[in-house]
């Protein structure tokens, strides 16, 4: 009893789960009894899941990190979640993240940080970050709490934390999982995606996950390929892609040396290794923190206090100058000041004396870089790069400096602004033992192809 108190005791201060759903879980694993005996076991009978807490789940709190969303509880379930439940899936808990998934650290969330479960060798005890947004959902796999989570990427928050965090994670092409009952960020980037252990059970959390959905405009109509039976690490036949733009001046020589064991193990597996260019790489990062903002001053804009959660009355109240206070003091209450960042970049570079000079701008950059991945991709098959340009850092490190922290999702973001399907594997641990991840970018529509070359590299 004593071990597994403290086992409990360890698992709860990871601070992984905003809040624990134990009979939703409990639900689907005697469900799945019943099925065995029934002959009738489905996919993911019995699997138990955590959701990141922006998946909008019927009856059960959803506060994508904020204190906005405290204490409201939808009375609809999301398309991803829905498909995870129809496949036998339970959830074991709700999982924290970063406030409206704005964040690589985890530390914008209103419920505290999630701490990582690893520690640097060097017995230096600094909590570290468990990469962010999905920092519950990466921090709970990681530690085994449960053997798979939902995660979503909008600029890298499925693959950063995964990297962070030794596991893996796949955001699928921008389309295959539907975006209805998700809690809106950026809407032209924002993907679900799954994090698990390896690439298999990506595979598998991943077809549960996908499929055409008329409630998302957006929702790709196409079947959802068998990615899990046709999964092979041999990729004899195949080019693999290494963009000379990805080596940059200043990345840690061991984020280097997990790429040269990378692009070695991608030889092994029968690939061809060619260098390739992605010119436009080094503006991603700017086009990103413009567009993404952008969307977000917009989606935002309906936590007003009269529809969802938080409402604070303000000055004046009950008097027809109330209403505007009232959305000044729910807004300024609700909102922690990095999505108040966001809100007020958005709303500048989209105002009418800016928005050409900035979001129309980003928008043609935007289509610069998908092009220079279609040209990549007339070549290659599958592009390699490392995932972060670092391992896990100590929280706190980099709460104080935005740029900073936006810079840790240098190799993310392209990928995300092209749609295209990229995953983390884990793929070393450097000098302090901390995990590596790489990186693989594929065709839009080729998740097969990112996974089997995932399996080949994990
Ligand atoms: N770290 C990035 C940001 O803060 C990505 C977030 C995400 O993918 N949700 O915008």
């Amino acid at each position: 009893a004593e071990a597994y108190n403290a086992a409990v005791a360890g698992a709860k201060a990871l601070n992984a789960f905003v809040i624990e759903t134990p009979d939703h879980a409990l639900a689907a694993a005697d469900q799945a009894d019943r099925d065995r005996a029934g002959g009738t076991l489905k996919p993911l009978s019995g699997v138990p899941i955590g959701m990141k807490d922006l998946f909008a789940t019927k009856g059960v709190q959803t506060t994508a990190g904020s204190h906005m969303l405290e204490g409201f509880t939808p009375v609809y379930e999301s398309t991803v979640s829905q498909r995870l439940w129809d496949a036998g899936a339970g959830m074991l808990g709700k999982l924290n993240m970063d406030q409206f998934a704005m964040g690589s650290s985890n530390e914008t969330s209103y419920f505290g940080n999630v701490i990582s479960p690893w520690r640097r060798g060097d017995g230096g005890n600094a909590p570290l970050a468990p990469g962010g947004s999905s920092g519950g959902s990466s921090a709970a796999v990681a530690a085994r709490l449960c053997p798979g989570a939902t995660g979503t990427d909008t600029g890298g928050s499925i693959r950063q934390p995964a990297a962070f965090t030794g596991i893996s994670g796949i955001k699928p092409t921008y389309g295959r999982c539907s975006r209805w009952g998700i809690v809106a960020f950026s809407s032209s980037l924002d993907q679900a995606g799954p994090m698990a252990r390896d690439v298999r059970d990506c595979a598998i959390l991943l077809e549960a996950m996908s499929g055409f959905d008329p409630k998302d405009s957006t929702s790709l109509q196409m079947d959802v390929p068998a990615w899990d039976a046709n999964l092979s690490a041999d990729l004899r036949g195949k080019k693999v892609g290494i963009p000379k733009e990805y080596r940059i001046d200043g990345i840690p020589a061991e984020i280097d040396r997990a790429w040269e064991q990378g692009i070695a193990w991608a030889k092994d597996a029968g690939a061809e290794i060619v260098e390739i260019s992605l010119p436009h790489t080094k503006y991603a990062l700017p086009t990103y923190y413009i567009i993404a903002p952008a969307e977000a001053s917009s989606n935002l804009a309906r936590y007003d206090g009269v529809r969802y959660g938080q409402r604070v009355a303000g000055e004046g109240s009950g008097t027809g100058a109330g209403l505007a206070e009232m959305y000044k003091a729910t807004r300024a209450a609700g909102f922690g000041a990095e999505v108040k960042r966001r809100i007020m970049i958005g709303t500048y570079v989209l105002s009418a004396g800016f928005y050409d000079a900035y979001f129309n701008q980003a928008q043609k950059v935007r289509a610069l870089i998908a092009r220079d991945f279609q040209k990549a991709f007339e070549t290659v098959d599958v592009i390699l790069t490392p995932t972060a340009p670092s391992a896990s850092f100590a929280l706190g490190e980099k709460s104080a400096d935005p740029i900073a922290m936006y810079l840790n999702d240098v190799f993310a973001v392209p990928a995300s602004l092209a749609g295209l399907p990229a995953m983390s594997v884990p793929a070393a641990l450097d000098d302090q033992g901390l995990p590596l991840g790489l990186q693989i970018i594929g065709r839009a529509f080729d998740e097969q192809g990112v996974l089997n070359a995932g399996l080949a590299i994990e």
